[in-house]
């Protein structure tokens, strides 16, 4: 009989995937105290020491398995692993306790890892404390060959689901580059970092899925059906072969929409509409030209300060960027600075997540003010890729008119600086923000006055607004993007940059779902940038709209105070 675990799809135009179960364990792996008889104590240090060749063998093998075309810096973290378990802080020590102190191999391991955490823990540098999570992932390899654990290894995972309790952004890029077919997590929502991120590079996903790392077993042949947000186990071959099938009609579907590639995106009455596309990647831009996307309303680079142990300099940025602006040929792309923090950790600033609620806390511009060489490098790559194509610079997460100030500030002094060096730039970079919080909104006018443009980032906006965190699949059903303030916030916004003659864009996920489509044109937005596996499908849905007649809704739909009426009419539009 076919076992149904249910959690919430995150479709990736790709909505449906077949394949064996990678068990990606977390956590560390614990022991009990053991003492060995006098007698044993050299055939344990034996034991021991050939768990940790065989831990270092499983990483050579790893790093040999791993493509050629994988970034630099996913080498690097393995090579880390490497190093660390050459080291004799790790090897030597738990020898010495057998010997001295006549402590079992996983025993003496585990005494080991604490003395070295407490020492991790108490260190100044914030950077250096957070390397406890590579000792971690050394200490468990190690442990888990002592204690036997028969786990597929988690880097043998071209075309299987993977399943483990949750994943960060980082995770995902390295599950990506090895070829996992899809994700089940127990945890996190179809809005978080993690969720948008495997959408973008194409891997469907079921997340919020609890109980999947119990229930599943790791080898077992799971169905993943995001549209449905459920995974499938103990398929029969009449469930098998249904799915099978859908996966070719899901690809068929795909294929007969590259048709509109080059097609207009304009309403039946003739307005046109500008899709543009999202990207975390470098590399996204080849799906970006399948999609036929106009330009890049959202490049998120925060992706290039992950699973690396140093910031990216300069000459890093700046190749990125001509990679992204070379290969749109003369399209727009707008960089997002910097947007870690919150469900985006990173190593280098770990106060932007060690917090007790990092959503609120030192994110995005906050953490690029305080940490001004930070930003000012990155500002330095934009501007100099700006020589060299349609580059707009974009500032995340304002809420003060003196954050854009400062901010502006530091911009128009690199540029100074730049143009003083005889660096050649775009002196008259459109410079944009991102209003993603209900401060921003309310207070749109002001924003429109100091940039160039403004795009509405609605996965934030939503969350503030309704103070639902968007990474928490427990309040998942609360996120509602149709929910009346937020459409006024919206709505705002739109009035607000007419008045002040400023363009406007969206590039929250809620531009992307067929379902709230003709409710963001309807609200009056004409640039819509989203993920590209959404931009052709959304192409063919404006094409049998009607732009006025959606406009003439936006009263009434500004008015209902019902958020169950407000779905109802919204579910009207679509179908008119
Ligand atoms: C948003 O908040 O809507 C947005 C596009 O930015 P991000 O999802 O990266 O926070
Ligand atoms: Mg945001």
């Amino acid at each position: 009989m076919t076992l149904v675990l249910q959690g919430i799809g995150v479709d990736a135009g790709i909505g449906t995937a077949i394949g064996r179960v990678v068990m990606l364990a977390r956590g560390n792996i614990q022991v009990e105290p053991r003492m060995l008889d006098h007698g044993d104590v050299e055939q344990e240090v034996k034991r021991f020491l050939h768990a940790v060749e065989e831990a270092a063998a499983q990483l050579r093998k790893i790093r040999q398995q791993i493509p050629k075309e994988t970034p630099a810096d996913i080498l690097e973290f393995i090579d880390t692993h490497l190093l660390m378990l050459e080291d004799k802080a790790i090897s030597e020590a738990p020898v010495q306790l057998i010997r001295e102190e006549g402590c079992s191999a996983e025993w003496a391991l585990q005494l080991r890892r604490n003395q070295m955490i407490k020492v991790f823990e108490e260190m100044e540098d914030a950077y250096l404390r957070t390397r406890r999570d590579d000792l971690d992932h050394v200490v468990n390899r190690i442990m888990g060959i002592l204690v036997g654990e028969r786990k597929q290894d988690p880097w043998d995972i071209e075309g299987h689901i993977i399943v483990s309790e949750d994943l960060t952004p980082a995770d995902t890029i390295m599950l990506h580059h090895q070829g996992a077919a899809g994700l089940v997590t127990e945890f996190g929502s179809p809005m978080s970092h993690t969720a948008i991120l495997a959408r973008s590079l194409g891997i469907p996903a079921v997340v919020g899925a609890h109980g999947a790392t119990t229930l599943l077993e790791p080898g077992e042949t799971v169905v993943l059906d995001a549209g449905n947000g459920a995974v499938l186990c103990e398929c029969d071959a009449s469930t098998l072969d249904f799915f099978c099938h859908q996966i070719q009609r899901e690809q068929a579907h795909r294929h007969s929409l590259q048709a509109l590639r080059h097609a207009p995106a304009i309403t039946r009455d003739g307005e046109q509409i500008t899709l543009w596309a999202n990207i975390e990647l470098p590399e996204d831009i080849a799906t970006v030209r399948e999609s036929g996307a106009l330009g890049i309303g959202l490049y998120r680079t925060e992706f290039l300060y992950m699973n690396r142990e140093r910031l990216p300099d300069e000459e890093e940025h700046l190749e990125a960027y001509l990679k992204v602006v070379r290969g749109l040929e003369g399209l727009p792309v707008t960089i997002r600075t910097l947007d870690l923090g919150a469900d985006k950790p990173c190593a280098h600033h770990p106060e932007s997540t060690a917090c007790i609620n990092p959503a609120l806390g030192l994110r995005a511009i906050r953490l690029c003010l305080k940490e001004t060489a930070i930003f000012r490098t990155q500002i330095r790559a934009i501007l100099r890729a700006s020589a060299e194509g349609d580059v707009r610079l974009m500032l995340p997460l304002l809420t003060n008119v003196w954050e854009a100030q400062h901010a502006r500030a530091i911009i128009d002094d690199e540029i100074h600086n730049l143009q003083g060096a005889g660096v050649p730039i775009d002196p008259d970079i459109p410079i944009g923000a991102m209003l993603e919080t209900p401060a921003a909104a309310i207070t749109a006018e002001h924003f429109a006055r100091l940039f160039d443009f403004l795009s509405i980032g609605t996965n934030d906006l939503i969350q503030y607004t309704l103070a639902v965190d968007r990474s928490d699949d427990s309040v998942a059903h609360l996120y509602d993007p149709v929910h009346p303030a937020v459409l006024q916030l919206i709505d705002h916004i739109v009035q607000a940059c007419r008045e002040q003659e400023k363009p406007v864009s969206i590039c929250g996920e809620m531009a992307g779902d067929p379902r709230y489509l003709p409710v963001v044109l309807a609200l009056g937005l004409k640039t819509l940038s989203m993920q590209p596996s959404a931009l052709l499908e959304a192409k063919q849905r404006i094409r049998g709209l009607y732009w006025w007649k959606l406009r003439r809704h936006s009263a009434r739909l500004l008015q209902d105070d019902d958020p169950m009426q407000i779905q109802r009419q919204v579910a009207q539009l679509g179908e008119e």
